[in-house]
């Protein structure tokens, strides 16, 4: 479903809805710096900048809600390009397209509510697809895989970037400690819910780590595929290619 913004007249109840997600999405940047000491600004340049992406190139960013990848991918694109944002959620969405409205970016973006497991695109409609933290949250990886490679052209390429597996050993007691300790106790102070943090990390831990993924990758569909760790494996950026 295409989201008719322009059409929907604002309503009292859809300022007051709006408002309650700017606050969680200011929130959700505040935690994310927080919890990242501003590293993931960093992660989300890297995987940008070493996505393959040309000028007039038609992208779908996947879980796109906050609009950071989209920002960041739009001058890449420039003005004959398209980035299609995919969101689930309705109200990221807004907030990410007033957030890209806010920074002058309105031509060349879309926004399309969906769910990754069952994508409402063509075979063959981008040529690159991007999911940054988000398929840790989708029930189906493996259905989300199969559609992020169907919707692909062929030659066209495919980005995740996830948490992953911590390599360095030294360094996993202090990472468990910040999981566990920290990022509760940061999540009770600045966001009010230490149990949203908790099951962060829980879910962190959770996730395919970087060799696995790579292997549901293939699986899908995708050929080539390889991985890069950044911050020892804190998070990991996967690519593959539909060929
Ligand atoms: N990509 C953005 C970023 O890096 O800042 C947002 C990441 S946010 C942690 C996760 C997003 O995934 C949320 O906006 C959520 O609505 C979306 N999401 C969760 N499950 C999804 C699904 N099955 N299909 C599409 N989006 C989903």
């Amino acid at each position: 479903t295409h989201f008719g913004f322009r059409d929907v007249p604002a309503t009292e109840k859809q300022k007051l809805v709006g408002q309650v997600f700017t606050s969680v999405a200011r929130k959700y940047d505040l935690m994310n710096d927080l919890m990242s000491l501003g590293i993931h600004r960093a992660w989300k340049r890297y995987f940008t900048a070493t996505c393959q992406v040309k000028p007039g190139d038609r992208v779908l960013d996947l879980a796109g809600g906050t609009g950071d990848i989209a920002a960041l991918l739009k001058p890449r694109v420039g003005a004959t390009g398209q980035i299609v944002l995919g969101d689930i959620n309705a109200g990221m969405l807004s907030v990410g397209r007033d957030r890209l409205t806010d920074r002058g970016l309105v031509s060349g973006l879309e926004y399309v509510q969906c769910n990754a497991e069952k994508l409402p695109f063509p075979d063959g409609s981008f040529d690159l697809v991007t999911m940054a933290f988000g398929l840790r949250n989708v029930t189906d990886k493996d259905a989300a895989l199969r559609e992020i490679a169907r919707v692909l052209r062929v030659g066209g390429q495919a980005r995740v970037l996830e948490f992953s597996e911590v390599k360095a050993e030294w360094f996993r007691p202090i990472y468990d400690f910040h999981s566990f300790k920290v990022l509760p106790r940061l999540g009770q102070l600045f966001a009010g819910d230490a149990a949203s943090y908790q099951y962060l990390a829980e879910s962190i831990r959770k996730h395919p780590p970087q060799e696995q993924l790579k292997a549901m990758m293939e699986e899908a569909g995708l050929s080539r595929c390889g991985y890069v760790n950044l911050s020892a494996g804190i998070v990991a950026v996967h690519t593959g290619y539909k060929v």
